[in-house]
């Protein structure tokens, strides 16, 4: 089956699966994933599964990136900070919908290699950085949208709420512990209002742990 047929049937069982945005589902068939893969996986770009990147870390599964994308609600001139790039794969299909996004990675190389591909895709409405996303991007607040793909606690930081503009929406996997005391993680969609943080417990995740701490150049190696 070729790239493009795998692509469609992609996008089929993304709509089948609640995406009714057709710009989310647009900007999925616009951005190429096997761009944002390791070589021994591109033949595994279409498929619905999360895929490892390197140093312990995973591009998301493009449901759960076409689903946060979707409950964004995005409009044309909001301001997005992402955290976590990873492969840079998320940021991706958020350029297409948005004016500009600024992402927050902890592993230099692979921050590198996401703007090497930023590059060679001429995506030029993201700007990268090293650093700890939990500490959010200071000097560029008043954010409309924030977006964590690495999971939080039971709260997302505060200092990434503080930098959320009043109205404005963050997705973010936070642990959850159910009523046996079992703990989980979730897809949380918090809204910044006048009367404080409206908060709609989504669907369960499995997100690589959101790690507070400077920038790190290589792995470390895990005991
Ligand atoms: N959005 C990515 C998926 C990333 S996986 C994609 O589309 O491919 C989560 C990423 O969050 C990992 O790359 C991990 O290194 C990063 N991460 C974890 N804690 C972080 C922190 N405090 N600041 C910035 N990035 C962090």
């Amino acid at each position: 089956m070729s790239i493009e047929a795998r692509k469609i049937r992609l996008v089929m069982h993304l709509r089948k699966s609640g995406i009714t945005d057709t710009r989310v589902l647009s900007a999925i068939e616009r951005v190429p994933r096997e761009a944002f893969l390791p070589e021994h996986f591109l033949h595994r770009a279409y498929e619905d599964s999360a895929l490892p990147i390197g140093h312990g870390q995973t591009i998301s599964q493009p449901l759960v990136v076409a689903k946060m994308t979707q409950e964004l609600e995005l409009g044309p001139t909001h301001r997005v900070l992402e955290v976590g790039t990873g492969s840079g794969y998320q940021a991706a299909v958020l350029s297409c919908l948005v004016a500009r996004i600024w992402t927050i990675e902890r592993h230099k190389p692979l921050l590198k290699v996401a703007k090497e591909r930023f590059q060679a895709l001429a995506i030029d409405n993201i700007t990268a950085r090293a650093g700890d996303g939990s500490l959010g991007w200071p000097g560029q607040d008043n954010f409309d949208r924030m977006i964590l793909t690495a999971a939080a606690g039971e709260d997302p930081p505060p200092e990434l709420l503080k930098q959320l503009a009043l109205g404005g929406i963050m997705m973010a996997p936070l642990t959850i512990t159910d009523e046996n005391g079992v703990r989980g993680q979730k897809l949380v969609k918090l809204r910044k209002t006048r009367n404080g943080l409206e908060r709609e417990e989504m669907w369960p995740v499995k997100f690589v742990p959101l790690v507070p701490g400077e920038a790190q150049a290589e792995e470390v190696p895990s005991l």
